[in-house]
Order: C-alpha cells, then structure tokens, then sequence
C-alpha cells in the first residue's frame, strides 16, 4: 500500500532513569484519563465523593488524542477557549499488553512499565457547558497541546507510587497537592477496569486523575510539577495564536 499523505509522526515521550540509555524513548499508544479519582477534587467539581470502596461506582473514564502530548514544557495556550485549566496527574505508562480476561492487582502492576507526571489540561468552559447539558466532554478535554508530560522514569526506581505526592506550582505557588494514597481507584484497579473496555497495550498512558485545586492558567504562566523530587515538568503557557 502507498501512502496518499504524509504519515503523521509518532508521539514519543523520552525516558530517564539511571539504569536507561541516553536518548530512550516511549512511542504512545493511546491516553486514557480517569476522571474524579481523589474525593476532595470530585467535591470541588459539585460530585459527590464516595464514602468507602463499596460505594465508589465505576470510575468515569475519557481519552485525549497521542498527538496531543507536549514534551518540552511549552504549551501554546488553545483556541475556543477563555477558562484553561491545569490538573495535575501521575501518569502510568504500560511496558505490557493487558492479558484478555480478568487479571490480579499483581498482574496489572506487572504491566507498567514507568510513571510520569503531566497535566491533564482542560478547556473548563467547554467542559461544563456540555456537562450542563448532559453531552460528552470531547471538546473540553481534548485539543492541541492538551497533555504536557515529564519524562517517564521507569517504575523500579520509583519505589513504593502511594507514599509519593503529587505537587503543582504556578509561577512558584503551589497550587495542587495530594498524596497518592488518597487515590479513590488505586493503579490496579483502573487497569483491570479499563480493561473491560479496552484492549490496553504496551505504549498506552493513564492519566490517573487530580487532587483538588484545579484552577485557570493564563498566558506567561510557569507550572512546575512534580512527584517528590523523583520526577519533575517544568513548563510554560505561551500566547494564543
Ligand atoms: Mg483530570
């Protein structure tokens, strides 16, 4: 077969850790966001936060585009918008193809290859004004430049994720802050539930969800963000075009 246009180009995210070449890469696959994944954030948003694990539900998922990862911090702010809105996330990267079937919480950890930290950036106005009318979030959540992303550090040097903390400073305030223990669906749980939905493959990127304190970001804005000392995105909002 021949190709009638160019082949568009693969999204990669570069890889660090003291045990990888120099130059190692992450071709994406697709990105999967969990939505309301800490209570405090989805009471933020007018949710209801659920009371123990047996009243959680299911967890709201949604995808972003693989071409909309940024990875060198410099984000140009989108069109369609006046409301842009930073969420700071882990972002798990899987080194496996999910098995077919159910799978044990070993099992699913088994498949991750590496973690990072990005921001799920979203268009909040778009978003609720097709929340309040019960119509699905494409347009507020998936655009050019909506996933800036840290480099991925493979997971053996991350140690133990849940005693980690994600942070998020704007122009050296700290606006977001949560521990990864207060994850309503733990790593285990959204690969299993994810995996009902989807076939997850090596290359795929989950977006885990935010603590609270989502908020705008504008213009000349600097965001830092970080798991711990272990993992860092520094960037910045460069002007509409
Ligand atoms: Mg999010």
């Amino acid at each position: 077969m021949q190709d009638v246009v160019a082949a568009p180009p693969q999204p990669r995210v570069p890889v660090q850790g003291t045990g990888v070449p120099a130059g190692s890469s992450f071709p994406v696959h697709r990105i999967y966001c969990v939505g309301r994944n800490f209570a405090d954030h989805a009471r933020e948003m007018g949710a209801a936060a659920p009371a123990s694990r047996a009243e959680r539900g299911v967890p709201t998922f949604f995808l972003k585009p693989s071409d909309s990862i940024v990875i060198d911090g410099a984000v140009r702010y989108p069109r369609g918008t006046r409301d842009l809105h930073h969420e700071v996330e882990l972002v798990v990267a899987l080194g496996r193809d999910a098995p077919r079937g159910s799978f044990s919480a070993d099992e699913a950890m088994s498949l991750v290859y590496g973690y990072a930290v990005g921001l799920d950036l979203t268009r909040r106005d778009l978003q609720a004004a097709a929340k309040a009318k019960s119509l699905p979030w494409d347009t507020g959540k998936s655009f050019e430049h909506a996933a800036p992303i840290s480099a991925i550090v493979p997971a053996g040097e991350i140690g133990d994720v849940y005693a980690r903390t994600l942070t998020l400073r704007v122009n050296g305030t700290v606006r977001q802050q949560g521990p990864l223990s207060d994850l309503i669906w733990n790593i285990a749980d959204i690969l299993q539930e994810l995996s009902e939905l989807y076939d997850l493959r090596a290359g795929d990127l989950v977006f885990m969800g935010t603590p609270a304190g989502v908020g705008p970001l504008q213009p000349g804005d600097a965001f830092e963000a970080t798991l711990d000392d272990a993992i860092v995105l520094r960037g910045s909002i460069l002007p509409a075009r």
